[in-house]
């Protein structure tokens, strides 16, 4: 893959889907989801965006492979996985909490795509990269890729996202937000009569991941960015019935599937603001579908009607 080819990824797929809902209608509302999910079943929505530049720079700097950090049900690690076996690179997984408290189906997936996997203590955890110079053998030999992709490559991965929604000139474009790489690279593309709203999976402010904040700031971007925190539902990765009834709902209304720990708190949040009126009537709103629908497979089955 050293020419940047996708070549296993449809991004044709991404289509930008009209939302018929009355809500919509009754504000004169233009809304659009950009369907991210549909691209890959894995390396689904921002995935493949923020992992592409440094799969590039690993092969052209002829490194073994990447290594990167998560926790069991991160889909930053299932997509790593996936997208290094695809592109024949090896890859490192150091996984948050050990082994015996910490068995997930997404883990073993990724062990099966031939990803290695390191348990260490939530305590060594949070030192962050730092830990990795516990193992010089793999610091010295393997592109290290922050959780979630954030960082430089990621943000400039992410960036291409905006290519897709451009044609449609909106001015609000509303994503989730976990380490808000995704946000950023959208951030870093927005022109002045855009917003771009992140919807936090996590409450803020988060000891670790308050960086981003900062970072956007510096990006120097011309368009606005505005942080939504009041729709993450007890927390990263958590739910409330609300939120899954809510699931249920929105398939069975507009058939577009969402995963509880991102897409699920997005779609809520735009629609609660919409009830609300807290958009400019006539606007142009594009949701980023970012994917991550195998994070469902954590749920009991039978909570969700797909
Ligand atoms: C990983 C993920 C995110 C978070 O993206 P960041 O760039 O870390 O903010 C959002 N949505 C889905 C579905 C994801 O899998």
């Amino acid at each position: 893959m050293p020419d940047g080819s996708l070549p296993f990824v449809d991004i044709s797929k991404a289509d930008l889907q009209k939302l018929n809902h009355a809500v919509c209608q009754d504000n004169e509302l233009d809304v659009r989801i950009l369907r991210l999910d549909r691209i890959h079943p894995i390396i689904s929505g921002n995935k493949w965006f923020k992992l592409k530049f440094y799969l590039q720079a690993a092969k052209e700097r002829h490194m073994p492979g990447l290594v990167t950090f998560g926790g069991p049900w991160s889909n930053h690690l299932h997509a790593t996985a996936y997208a290094c076996r695809e592109a024949n690179l090896k890859c490192i997984g150091i996984i948050r909490g050990e082994l015996k408290e910490n068995q997930s189906q997404l883990l073993q997936d990724c062990a099966d795509l031939g990803m290695e996997l390191v348990h260490i203590t939530r305590e060594e955890y949070r030192q962050g990269a730092a830990i990795l110079e516990q193992f010089p053998d793999i610091n010295e030999q393997y592109l290290e890729v922050p959780e979630g992709g954030f960082g430089e490559y990621g943000i400039r991965g992410a960036a291409e996202i905006y290519d897709l929604l451009a044609p449609f000139d909106p001015q609000l474009v509303a994503c989730s937000l976990g380490t808000g790489t995704m946000m950023c690279g959208l951030l870093s593309q927005a022109q002045p009569h855009q917003e771009v709203i992140g919807y936090s999976s996590l409450k803020l402010p988060d000891p670790i991941r308050n960086d981003f904040q900062n970072l956007a700031s510096s990006l120097n971007s011309k368009g606005k960015f505005r942080l939504v925190p009041n729709y993450h539902f007890g927390g990263y990765a958590r739910k409330t019935a609300a939120l899954v009834s809510f699931m249920n709902e929105w398939y069975r209304t507009t058939g577009v599937p969402t995963d509880f720990v991102y897409t699920a708190k997005l779609f809520y949040g735009v629609m609660d603001m919409m009830y609300r009126g807290e958009f400019p009537r006539h606007s142009r709103i594009c949701i980023i579908h970012s994917g991550g629908l195998q994070g469902n497979r954590s749920l009991p089955p039978q909570t969700l009607c797909y």
